[in-house]
This record gives C-alpha cells, sequence and structure tokens, in this order.
C-alpha cells in the first residue's frame, strides 16, 4: 500500500514542495515542529533506514547534499537533521525520510 509521501511524489495529494529533482522531492512538514520543516524524500520507496543495501548509498548521500541546499535557501545557520527509524525511533510514515529542523535552538541530548 502506497504511503503518503508516494502520493505527494505521485502528485496525487498536494504539498508545499521546496526542492525537486529526478531522485529526491523536499516539501514542508504538514505538522512543523520547528520554524523551518522541511522534510527530504528519496522518490524510491524504501521503508526504513533498515531497508537500506549498498545500491542506495549515491541517492541518501544525495538526500544530505539536498537537505544543505535547502537548509542554505533558508538561511539556516545551524540546524538538525533527524531520521527516525521504525516504531520504536518514533517514525510514523513508512517511506524513508529526513527531517530538516531549523530557526529555533535545538539541545542535546534532545531528550
Ligand atoms: P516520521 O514520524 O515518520 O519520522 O515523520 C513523518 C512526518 O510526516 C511527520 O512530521 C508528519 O507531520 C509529516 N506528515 C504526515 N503526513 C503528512 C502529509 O500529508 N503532508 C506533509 N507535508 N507532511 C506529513
Amino acid at each position: 500500500m502506497s504511503t503518503v509521501f508516494k502520493r505527494i511524489i505521485d502528485k496525487e495529494l498536494p504539498a508545499d514542495i521546496v526542492y525537486e529533482d529526478e531522485s529526491v522531492i523536499a516539501f514542508k512538514d504538514i505538522n512543523p515542529r520547528a520554524p523551518v520543516h522541511i522534510l527530504i524524500v528519496p522518490k524510491k520507496e524504501i521503508p526504513t533506514l533498515k531497508d537500506i543495501t549498498s545500491e542506495d548509498e549515491l541517492l541518501l548521500g544525495h538526500c544530505l547534499t539536498v537537505a544543505k541546499l535547502v537548509a542554505q535557501n533558508n538561511n539556516l545557520e545551524g540546524y538538525r537533521i533527524v531520521l527516525n527509524v521504525d516504531k520504536a525511533g518514533g517514525q510514523e510514515v513508512f517511506h524513508l525520510h529526513f527531517h530538516l529542523l531549523g530557526g529555533r535552538q535545538f539541545n542535546w541530548p534532545p531528550g
């Protein structure tokens, strides 16, 4: 069954898209946890980080390059990248994605 992110990729659902190329899409999170909260999503359907293979290494690296570009476009001086893995890791949408969060101070440990 396709996830909500697959439906956004296929343009069946609307989203506030801030970046797109042939392999990655980035759009604003519908429930932002920071002034800037953008999801960086590989178009390939990979449910979780547990499902990646060595074939995905370039794609995942590209996601981080896109995150850097989107952060620059939002004039973020510092930011946080989050990748929730499976239910125990807080993942709700089972299509691998990175959260780009910025525009406020982040603490460590995250709590
Ligand atoms: P996860 O918990 O899986 O790491 O993160 C899923 C994120 O997707 C959540 O932050 C949630 O707010 C966001 N989200 C869920 N459904 C939609 C949607 O339909 N549109 C957008 N733009 N974001 C969504």
